[in-house]
């Protein structure tokens, strides 16, 4: 089923995601996290590309395939930085081959040693290629804070236009975990003439030294709230879980509050938290 038709035919959705394995040897501790979380039944998950170098992305098809076995709509991500158009077609036609109907379209970070744009030099030329017949329903990722490489959230918004002009059918920001700043995003896209649905990304952080480092790579905000959780309970793991799935699941609550239908959780293949979000969704959802 393409995502823009189960976006369409509920109230809310809540969606999760799982990365590939980066060899064979774990393939089957990621089957069985799959077959977890589909247990789930989410409205859809979607499977990362591992980054340039990285092995997971020959696995990002498998699975896929394992999520369409356990009754789930797969959304497999692809991105096109260091890729050539005969390895973009080939994915493609394996897509297509295998009953994938959904993709997000990515460019990929741009890597320390990068030599100069290949082919493909934005997620728009991507998305722009698999749009083309009508076959995929194609997403794009935004960012509610700005992407880094953008100087400003303005000249982004405006890019996320060119992307959405090109083919997408949805898109799906970044984490943040500041509601408010989804909310005036949401409302400058709109003012931008994006009207595609956007699937708001919320991350349950379980690790509180590892979210700094992200969020500083990325030049995100941790707001004061979630910061002090943080630094009172980062380093013990038992509480910090804890509390990554509370602030989590408050965020979501208040999303669908605010009429917000669609939601996804980077669940980073941990079935417990998702099982968790899940639970504490039960009367909402
Ligand atoms: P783009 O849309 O190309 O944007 C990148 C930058 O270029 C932005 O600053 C944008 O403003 C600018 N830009 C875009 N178009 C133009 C234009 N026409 N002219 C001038 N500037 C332009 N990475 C992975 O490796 N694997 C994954 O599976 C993965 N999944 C992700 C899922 C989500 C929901 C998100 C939010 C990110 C994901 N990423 C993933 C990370 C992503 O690849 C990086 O954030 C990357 O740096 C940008 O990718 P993009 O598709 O947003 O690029």
């Amino acid at each position: 089923m393409k995502i823009t038709d189960i976006l369409q035919s509920k109230r809310a959705t809540l969606s999760f995601e799982v990365f590939p394995p980066r060899t064979g040897l774990k393939f089957e501790e990621v089957q069985s996290v799959v077959a977890k979380i589909a247990k789930l039944e989410p409205d859809f998950m979607s499977v990362t590309y591992g980054a340039m170098g990285n092995g997971a992305r020959e696995f990002t098809l498998a699975v896929a395939k394992e999520v369409k076995a356990n009754g789930v709509t797969p959304l497999a991500h692809l991105t096109c930085i260091d890729s050539d158009k005969d390895d973009v077609e080939k994915k493609i036609a394996a897509f297509c081959e295998n009953g994938i109907e959904n993709v997000l379209a990515l460019r990929g970070d741009i890597p320390a040693d990068f030599e100069g744009f290949r082919e493909y030099k934005h997620a728009s030329d991507l998305v722009e290629e698999l749009a083309r017949d009508g076959h995929f329903c194609v997403g794009g990722a935004c960012y509610p804070e700005g992407h880094p490489d953008s100087p400003t959230l303005f000249a982004d918004i405006e890019n996320l236009k060119r992307k959405v002009d090109a083919g997408c059918s949805f898109l799906t920001t970044q984490m943040f975990f500041d509601n408010d700043t989804f909310y005036s995003f949401l409302s400058k896209c709109r003012d931008n003439r994006i009207y595609v649905p956007i699937i708001a990304g919320i991350m349950p952080v379980t690790n509180g030294s590892q979210i700094k480092r992200s969020v500083a790579l990325s030049g995100g905000i941790l707001p004061n709230k979630f910061r002090r959780i943080i630094d009172r309970f980062g380093d013990d793991p038992v509480a910090m879980r804890q509390a990554g799935i509370a602030y989590a699941t408050d965020q979501i609550i208040d999303l669908y509050a605010n009429g917000i239908t669609a939601v996804h959780v980077y669940s980073m293949n941990k079935p417990d938290v998702a099982a968790a979000i899940r639970s504490n969704l039960s009367g909402i959802i």
